[in-house]
C-alpha cells in the first residue's frame, strides 16, 4: 500500500461534494453515453499488486466515474423511481456515519450514544407520522423490500403458531422451522392478499417461504386497487383452518400514488376480518405513510384519509431513502408486537451481544442485520432540523407540482390521464393527486415512444410502465427540492415540445 497524505484527496471530495450541492458543478440527469463508455474502459479489471495509491484512485474517481453516475437524487427533475433525494442536513449527517462508522447493533449505552440516538429517531418518526410509541416498535431497516420480509416473516411466525395453539400445542416456527410448525398447524398454505401489491411484497413472500403464488389480488378491478370486500371475506373463510392469512394494504400504490383504503372505517373493517380469522394485517406504506403528515384542509382531506387507521395494523414497512429524503440505504419497520419481533430475529447464540437496559432492545434482536451502518443519524438530523412544519412543506411541495402536472395533462388533447374513471374535473384532481402522476399519449405510436422522448431531451426523467395492460408513463414526485411553479413550467415546455415535433412530423 502506497504511503501517501490522505489529506489532499479527501480536500478534493469535500470541495467536489460542496460544488454539487451549491449547483456549481453541474451534474446530467442521466450520464451522456460517452462518459458511460469513457468510464467502463477506465475500470481495473485486474487487481493491481502495487496499488495506485490514494491520490491516484481519488483522481480516477472524480475524472472517471462520478461524470458517468446518474444525478436523480440530486436534482428535482428527475420523476422515474420513486427515489426522493437528499436534504443537506442529511448529507451532513451522512459524512459524519462514514467517518464514525458506527455499528449500532447492540445497545451499549456506556460505550456510543449511536443506539439511543436511532431509538429518538424512532420516537420522532412515530411522531411525525402519527403512531402512539407506547403501543409500537420499530426499527431501520435497508428499506421497503426488507421491511416487508420483516413484516411477512412475523405474519408467518404468528399466523402459523396461532393454529398451533389452537390444537392444544405450543411449538413455534421460529424454533421448529416452518415444515413442522405446519404440520403441527394442519396448515397447507399460507397465503397473502393484497391489492396491486409492490413487486418487492412478491419477493419477500418468495423469501420467507410463503411463495410467490401465494400473494392473491383481490382489487376491485384493474383499475381500482380498493379491496374487494366480498371476496376477501369469502377467500379467507374458504381455505378455513387450513390455511393461515395475511393481508397487505398498499398504503401507496407504486404506478398511481393512489391507496387501498378509503378511510378509518375501511381499515376498520379488515381489521375486524383478520380478528375473526386470526390473519395478520401489514401495510406497504413505503411512500404513502407519509400522508398522515398532512394538516387538514379540503386540499389534503382525500389524501389524509387513505392512509387513516393504519395504526390498526400489525406491521409497517415505510422507506427512509423515498420521502423522507435521507441517503441510501434507509427504511424502517414499525410492529405492535414486539416480543414476537424477537423471538423470530433475536440472535440467541451470541450472550456477548445481548446486552441491553434503558428499555431499548438492541437492534440485532429485532432486525435481519448483525452489523449495520448507523442509518439512524440522517433520519435524526433531517427531522430535528426541519421538524413538522418543515415535512409538511416538503411534502405540499411535491404534491402541488403533481397536481400542477395533471391538470395539465387532464386538459390536454394529447394526454389522458389515469386512472381514466378517476378524473372528470380539476376538483377530482385537486382531491385525489398525491405525488404521482399517471398517464398515457392518445396517439398509441406516441405513446410507445413517450418515456424515451422525454428522457432524450434531458431535461427531465420519467419512467415507462404498464397500467391496464397497456404502455404507460409515470411522473413520481419525491425530491425536497421541489418547485412546484419552474418544475411544472419546464414539464408543460418539455411535453409541448414534443407533441408540436410529433404533430408536424405526422
Ligand atoms: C419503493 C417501494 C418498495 C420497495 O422499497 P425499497 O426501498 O426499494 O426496498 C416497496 N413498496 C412500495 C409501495 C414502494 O413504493
Amino acid at each position: 500500500m502506497q504511503n501517501d497524505d490522505g489529506t489532499q484527496s479527501l480536500t478534493d471530495v469535500l470541495s467536489h461534494t460542496s460544488e454539487v450541492l451549491a449547483g456549481s458543478q453541474k451534474c446530467a440527469l442521466i450520464p451522456n453515453r460517452s462518459h458511460l463508455r469513457h468510464a467502463e474502459t477506465s475500470l481495473h479489471g485486474d487487481l493491481p499488486g502495487d496499488g495506485l495509491g490514494l491520490t491516484q484512485t481519488v483522481k480516477h474517481l472524480l475524472k472517471d466515474i462520478t461524470p458517468a453516475l446518474s444525478a436523480a437524487s440530486l436534482s428535482p427533475n428527475y420523476y422515474g423511481f420513486v427515489t426522493g433525494g437528499t436534504t443537506p442536513a442529511a448529507h451532513a449527517a451522512d459524512i459524519l456515519v462514514s467517518l464514525y462508522d458506527q455499528n449500532p447493533l447492540v445497545h451499549l449505552p456506556d460505550q456510543t450514544i449511536a443506539t439511543t440516538v436511532e431509538n429518538h429517531a424512532l420516537s420522532l418518526l412515530m411522531q411525525l407520522l402519527r403512531f402512539d410509541r407506547s403501543q409500537w416498535s420499530g426499527v431501520f431497516s435497508t428499506g421497503a423490500t426488507a421491511s416487508n420480509v420483516l413484516g411477512l416473516a412475523l405474519a408467518r411466525e404468528y399466523t402459523v403458531n396461532e393454529a398451533i395453539k389452537r390444537r392444544g400445542g405450543s411449538e413455534n416456527v421460529a424454533s421448529i422451522g416452518l415444515l413442522q410448525a405446519c404440520d403441527a398447524a394442519g396448515i397447507e398454505s399460507i397465503d397473502v392478499y393484497s391489492t396491486m401489491p409492490h413487486s418487492s411484497l412478491l419477493k419477500a413472500a418468495s423469501i420467507v417461504g410463503i411463495g410467490r403464488s401465494h400473494v392473491h389480488d383481490v382489487s376491485q378491478g384493474e383499475e381500482d386497487l380498493h379491496f374487494d370486500m366480498g371476496k376477501l371475506a369469502d377467500c379467507l373463510s374458504r381455505k378455513g383452518q387450513k390455511a393461515a392469512s395475511i393481508i397487505v394494504i398498499s398504503a401507496g400504490e407504486v404506478n398511481s400514488g393512489l391507496f387501498a383504503t378509503k378511510d378509518f372505517e375501511d381499515v376498520q373493517s379488515i381489521r375486524d376480518l383478520c380478528d375473526k380469522h386470526n390473519a395478520w394485517l401489514h401495510v406497504d406504506g413505503a411512500f404513502g405513510i407519509f400522508a398522515r403528515i398532512l394538516p387538514r384542509n379540503a386540499a389534503t382531506e382525500y389524501v389524509i384519509q387513505g392512509a387513516e387507521g393504519l395504526e390498526l395494523a400489525d406491521s409497517i414497512a415505510g422507506d427512509g431513502h423515498k420521502m423522507l429524503n435521507v441517503p441510501y440505504d434507509c427504511g424502517f419497520f414499525l410492529t405492535r408486537h414486539a416480543s414476537l419481533s424477537q423471538e423470530v430475529f433475536q440472535n440467541s447464540n451470541a450472550s456477548y451481544l445481548t446486552a441491553g437496559g434503558h428499555g431499548i432492545v438492541s437492534p440485532l434482536n429485532i432486525s435481519i442485520e448483525n452489523s449495520r451502518r448507523f442509518r439512524g443519524l440522517p433520519v435524526y438530523t433531517n427531522l430535528v432540523a426541519y421538524g413538522l412544519h418543515g415535512y409538511r412543506d416538503m411534502l405540499w411541495r411535491q404534491m402541488s407540482l403533481a397536481r400542477e402536472i395533471a391538470k395539465y395533462l387532464f386538459h390536454h388533447d394529447a394526454f389522458q390521464l389515469l386512472p381514466d374513471c378517476l378524473y372528470r374535473s380539476d376538483d377530482d384532481i385537486e382531491r385525489n393527486v398525491f405525488m404521482i402522476v399517471l398517464f398515457r399519449a392518445k396517439d398509441e405510436v406516441l405513446n410507445k415512444e413517450l418515456p424515451t422522448r422525454i428522457n432524450q431531451t434531458s431535461r427531465l426523467y420519467v419512467s415507462g410502465t404498464r397500467w391496464n395492460s397497456e404502455d404507460a408513463c409515470r411522473f413520481a414526485v419525491a425530491n425536497w427540492q421541489v418547485k412546484p411553479k419552474e418544475d411544472s413550467e419546464l414539464v408543460q415546455d418539455v411535453l409541448d415540445n414534443i407533441v408540436n415535433d410529433w404533430t408536424t412530423l405526422h
